[in-house]
């Protein structure tokens, strides 16, 4: 059975939250969304942050994920994982997102890496006063939700690969110390052909390429990387290349979704409870004194239908996590929490600008703000489209190509 409850060691984290997102996320926050620009990565905050010494959230599933691959024991951190990425996205995604760490590069190397390339390429992180960052670097110009379309090559030549191509809508590409980056060997090969490289700051032929300016999550920058002849050590092969004549390469990588899609979903969440309660305090303020009754009774019916989507998709992305520590498989249920919160948190939000009427477009009062953020969570990881067919195909067996 589904337990609720949590022990205190989570109301600790999840209160240190709280605290956290109020002084430090929500203002700065505001601050990125009007100068359309993320912390510059060396803002006392991050250093602040890291003397926490703690990882939750995204991060903490996706830590979770590796080990459970490597034999570790039942665990219990999924929910709290989730719970905390929905409370950190409730005060700012933008700026959780901009976070020093592995990021969503932290899955593939924790799945795919030998011992060695863990060590190398996590060890970065060790050292707390010094913020790093990773990135995660699949998506190009003409593949996005159909990523066995990539286009980016590599050819092995003496002990190096050379890769050639581009990425784009890489979150922290322009601040991360490495790229995890997908490439090609034979594009006839399909995701046979697909190999993952680590490619490190500094390599030669790899260089950032434009910063995006986005319509919301301005906390977070958003880059994209160039590959020219760029020349990779061949010990920079995720899991060598005998992981891919096992044919698990790509599969692997495609594997941690299971783990962070119930994550961004639980994250949307966030951010409509965010709209939802700002405008309940709202209606309560403002229209229970001043209002005549029959606009305020529509007006409660608006609200408790916000909050009735809010907590049905929370319960779906409880559920997903909860298969997932239970070491049973999720891919369904993770899809379903993500192609359900998007769209229903976004519905909360455009609810919440028209009960603040003309005030609701108004930058100053920040659900117009919490409406930008919302948008792009239908796309990454995934759009609603795509969830809508990986749930079609599980529901009736239908194979995955
Ligand atoms: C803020 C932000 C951060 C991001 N961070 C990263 C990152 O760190 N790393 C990374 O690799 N990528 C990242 N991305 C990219 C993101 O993953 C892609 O935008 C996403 O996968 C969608 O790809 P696309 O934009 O090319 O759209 P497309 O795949 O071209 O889709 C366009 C439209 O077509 C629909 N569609 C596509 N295929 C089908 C189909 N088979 N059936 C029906 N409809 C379909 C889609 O649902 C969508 O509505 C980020 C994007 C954003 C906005």
């Amino acid at each position: 059975m589904i337990d609720l409850s949590l022990d205190p060691g989570a109301e600790n984290i999840l209160n240190m939250l709280k605290w956290m997102g109020k002084e430090k996320f929500r203002p700065l926050g505001i601050e990125c969304d009007r100068k359309h620009e993320a912390l510059p990565v060396d803002h006392p905050f991050f250093k602040e942050f890291m003397s926490f010494g703690v990882s939750f959230g995204m991060r903490a599933l996706e830590e979770q994920g590796g080990k459970k691959k490597n034999g570790g024991g039942p665990k219990k951190m999924g929910r709290i994982g989730i719970m905390a990425a929905e409370e950190i996205a409730y005060w700012d995604q933008g700026v959780a997102m901009s976070l020093p760490g592995p990021g969503l590069g932290s899955p593939p190397i924790q799945i795919m890496g030998t011992e060695d390339q863990k060590k190398r390429f996590f060890g970065i992180f060790e050292d707390k006063t010094m913020p790093r960052w990773g990135c995660f670097a699949l998506t190009e110009p003409s593949a996005g939700s159909d990523v066995s379309s990539i286009k980016m090559t590599c050819r092995k030549e003496g002990k190096f690969y050379i890769l050639n191509g581009e990425k784009m809508f890489i979150t922290n590409a322009a601040r991360a110390d490495w790229a995890v980056t997908f490439a090609t060997i034979d594009k006839s090969l399909g995701r046979k052909g697909h190999r993952t490289f680590v490619v490190e700051k500094g390599t030669p032929g790899y260089r950032v390429g434009r910063i995006e300016q986005k319509m919301g999550l301005r906390g977070s920058e958003t880059a994209s990387l160039i590959y020219e002849e760029c020349k990779v050590p061949e010990e920079n092969l995720l899991g060598g290349e005998e992981h891919y004549q096992a044919k698990e390469g790509f599969k692997g990588a495609m594997g941690t979704f299971d783990m962070t899609r119930p994550a961004v979903a639980a994250m949307a969440i966030g951010i409509g409870r965010a709209a939802y309660e700002y405008v309940r305090d709202f209606v309560k303020e403002n229209y229970m004194v001043n209002r005549p009754i029959p606009r305020y009774q529509k007006l409660k019916e608006k609200l408790n239908h916000m909050r009735r989507k809010l907590d049905t998709g929370r319960l779906l992305c409880w559920k997903a996590v909860w298969l997932m520590d239970h070491g049973k498989p999720n891919t369904l249920e993770a899809s379903m929490a993500k192609a359900y919160c998007p769209p229903a948190a976004l519905e909360v939000t455009r609810e919440a600008m028209e009960v603040l009427g003309d005030a609701g477009v108004r930058n100053d009062y920040f659900v117009e703000k919490l409406f930008r953020d919302m948008k792009v969570f239908d796309i990454f990881e995934g759009t609603g489209q795509v969830q809508r067919i990986v749930m079609a195909r599980r529901l009736v067996n239908l194979p995955a190509s």
